[in-house]
């Protein structure tokens, strides 16, 4: 027997109507923000990840799954959705026309993590990116797509934020961190070492205590913003405010990945019973599409987790609606399969969600089985009802049966169904 490989799920058909659910909400979401679908391929040459998410991030060092392929190309399942949009952005030229691209996708994601409660090999994300605008408007944009996102399921999350400032006051921030480590650099963690050289911003989303214990005296990135940066993280204070958004400014919020400039936002839910959620999160990272190749161009976005989301409205009891069962289930007890073929095509060709027996099973059996599938009604068909041009008809739920005309059996369903 061969199972299904570690940290993977199969979704099970008992489940799916919630993903058909989330690709409903996500593709309502977008209409409403008029925002375009893109896909694009679930491998990429490693090189974008590796210059895309930086070479210093844990997905890149630890997490991808890379493979040579026959032609000797390296070759990377998207760890994230992100790169490989901005790659299709700049090869298919999307920004040549008019700016600004609003793009969202549902894409599988592939990381190599030890799989524990809520880390998946393969997971799936919904995300959305804003390419061309960097404005107060595009900020709040995508923050509250993501919250009418969330908004459709019930769930009201705080949005945790904080804002990286530009290039200038990233880099300057770089430098007053690690001035502040360096006396101490020897009591950290090896993890911590790395991020000194490669990436100090990340020092501070360290898990070790000892680290973080250290690191609760260093200097905040929001006391070392230049002028416009303060202004405009301000101004988006104010406007969440504004429009009633629940935030909380974190300081120490750097995100994974290299990229990120300026804001950047996560989504948490704090249940006194569940504890603390994360429930995806994103930013804004100008200098992306530059970076591998691009005009440059300045870029907002997020990604949502939805196993991670399903998971949390599971434990919330927040239920997803199931589907309708069928209409009418087609029971036969006859030989002439031409007849019951053709009755079971003209209740679909008039638009009514139809099963019938495809076992040849006995009568009782074949209402066992429309017990199950919780068909609405059945009908039966045998050689008497053939003969007399007529059908019987079972309201499974008031368990009342009727004969009537064949002739009449679209009106009836459509008067009772
Ligand atoms: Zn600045
Ligand atoms: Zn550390």
């Amino acid at each position: 027997m061969i199972n299904i490989p570690k940290g993977t799920k199969d979704i099970l058909p008992k489940d799916s109507y919630k993903w058909q659910i989330i690709r409903n909400v996500a593709n309502n979401i977008a209409d409403k923000y008029n925002l375009k679908e893109i896909s694009t391929p679930v491998f990429e040459s490693t090189e974008l990840f590796v210059r895309s998410d930086g070479d210093s991030s844990d997905i890149v060092n630890k997490e991808m799954y890379t493979f040579l392929d026959k032609g000797n190309r390296s070759i990377t399942l998207k760890p994230e959705g992100t790169a490989g949009v901005v790659r299709s952005y700049i090869e298919n030229g999307l920004g040549n026309e008019i700016l600004p691209v609003k793009l969202f996708y549902i894409t599988p994601c592939y990381r190599y993590e030890k799989p524990q409660a809520g880390r998946l090999r393969e997971h799936h994300q919904f995300g959305v990116e804003i390419f061309g605008a960097n404005s107060l408007a595009s900020d709040i944009e995508a923050i509250l797509i993501a919250y009418d996102f969330y908004k459709s399921f019930n769930i009201e999350p705080t949005v945790l934020i904080n804002f990286l400032g530009c290039d200038e006051c990233k880099q300057n921030y770089k430098k007053i961190l690690r001035e502040f480590v360096l006396p101490n650099l020897d009591n950290m963690c090896e993890d911590c070492h790395k991020r000194y050289e490669t990436n100090p911003l990340r020092l501070l989303d360290c898990k070790s205590t000892t680290c973080q214990n250290f690191l609760a005296k260093a200097p905040l990135i929001s006391e070392c913003l230049c002028e416009k940066c303060k202004s405009k993280f301000n101004d988006i204070t104010r406007m969440l405010t504004s429009i009633g958004i629940k935030y909380q400014i974190d300081p120490k919020l750097v995100r994974g990945l290299d990229y990120y400039t300026d804001l950047v936002f996560e989504f948490w839910d704090f249940d006194e019973n569940l504890g603390k959620n994360a429930l995806g999160g994103g930013g804004r990272y100008d200098k992306l599409v530059g970076s591998i190749g691009g005009k440059d161009t300045p870029v907002i976005g997020f990604g949502i987790g939805i196993e991670r989301l399903l998971t949390y409205l599971e434990n919330k009891n927040i239920h997803l609606k199931e589907k309708e069962p069928v209409d009418v289930y087609v029971a036969s007890n006859t030989e002439n399969e031409n007849y019951v073929i053709k009755f079971v095509k003209s209740l679909r060709d008039k638009g009514f969600r139809v099963d019938s027996d495809l076992m040849s099973r006995s009568i009782k059996s074949q209402f066992k089985y429309a017990d199950k599938i919780n068909a609405k009604f059945v009908i039966v068909i045998g050689d008497d009802e053939i003969n007399e041009n007529k059908i019987s008809i079972k309201n499974m739920r008031s368990s009342e049966q009727i004969k009537i005309w064949s002739n009449d059996v679209v009106e009836y369903l459509k008067q009772n169904v």
